[in-house]
């Protein structure tokens, strides 16, 4: 199925954090990661018995390429660059994110459901990092080269086109080798990780990141989470469809009439954790978007947080 020089390790987890899926690609000076997975022994060692299965040992890791800062695809380095000094590359907005995994609160918009009152406030800050410490511990990473998007990534015999898909990060990125049709949308596309917050670049900018992906003719999907498929845009669809179907709920929610939000967030989202995350974070994007396009109007704290449709 993959081009020879090409391996593809499929994490079977479905349950987040799940670790991200692998992509070897080999070289004359021996091979190219294209994410690294969790930090937990476990999925470390996942990696490596996948190296072996294809002949190669870590030392022959000579660069990793990192599709965005999250920990269940760079928290692996932790054990990772204690073996070997790879070049790593990242895009330049994940580079500063990589280096400072405690910014991982910031992208994520932790800070949200306690500014909405949907979980009181703790009185000490909460750390996204302690609740991935046990399953998949987020490490930190120096980018050695910037992932560019103006010119192609050239990885062993594979070139590979940039696209720019935030949303879910702010500099995630898909790679799309034109030769042999293939398409790896690390989180940009799959079912577990169809979510966005404002500060990964949001529902708006997400959208565009799709229409970007389903343009090329792409004739294998590799995703992060799950399995590769050979109809890349029945995939891509699949995500749209499942975004906008979002939308549309929350606009059938408002058209009896205004709702704060943390009503709101816990009517679209019935799981009590997902509406903690990333239901407040979705809706936020979604909101924001609708708040954009005069659809909706959201006021502020001293009017309840309140969110009513325009004309309504
Ligand atoms: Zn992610
Ligand atoms: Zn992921």
């Amino acid at each position: 199925m993959l081009p020879e020089g090409m391996h593809f390790l499929r994490v079977e987890e479905s349950i987040w954090p799940a670790s991200a899926n692998v992509l070897l690609i080999r070289d004359h000076d021996g091979a190219i990661l294209v994410d690294v997975g969790c930090g937990s022994e476990k999925a470390y060692s996942r990696v490596k018995d996948f190296l072996s299965a294809h002949g190669l040992r870590m030392a022959d890791v000579h660069t990793v390429i990192l599709t965005h800062a999250h920990p269940d695809h760079m928290g692996a380095m932790k054990h990772l660059l204690q073996e070997i000094s790879p070049r790593v590359f990242l895009h330049p907005l994940e580079i500063p994110l990589a280096a400072e995994p405690s910014r991982l609160n910031d992208t994520f918009d932790v800070g949200l459901p306690y500014r909405y009152g949907i979980i009181p406030t703790p009185p000490e800050e909460m750390d996204i990092l302690e609740y991935f410490s046990d399953s998949c511990a987020m490490a930190s990473a120096r980018a050695t080269d910037e992932i560019r998007t103006d010119v192609e990534l050239v990885l062993g015999e594979f070139a590979f086109q940039v696209i720019e898909t935030p949303g879910h990060a702010q500099g995630l990125v898909s790679l799309f080798n034109r030769e042999n049709g293939i398409l790896f949308t690390a989180d940009a596309v799959g079912d577990i990780v169809t979510w966005y917050s404002p500060s990964s670049g949001g529902f708006t900018r997400f959208l565009e990141g799709l229409d970007r992906l389903s343009r090329l003719p792409a004739t294998l999907l590799l995703p992060s989470h799950g399995s590769p498929s050979k109809v890349p845009s029945r995939e891509i669809e699949r995500t749209r469809t499942r975004v906008l179907r979002r939308e549309e709920r929350v606009i059938k929610e408002l058209v009896s009439g205004p709702i704060p939000f943390p009503d709101l967030v816990t009517r679209v989202f019935k799981h009590p954790l997902m509406a903690v995350f990333p239901g407040t974070q979705i809706l936020q994007c979604h909101l924001d978007k609708l708040e954009m396009e005069g659809r909706v109007i959201c006021r502020g704290e001293d009017e309840g947080w309140i969110v009513e449709l325009v004309g309504k």
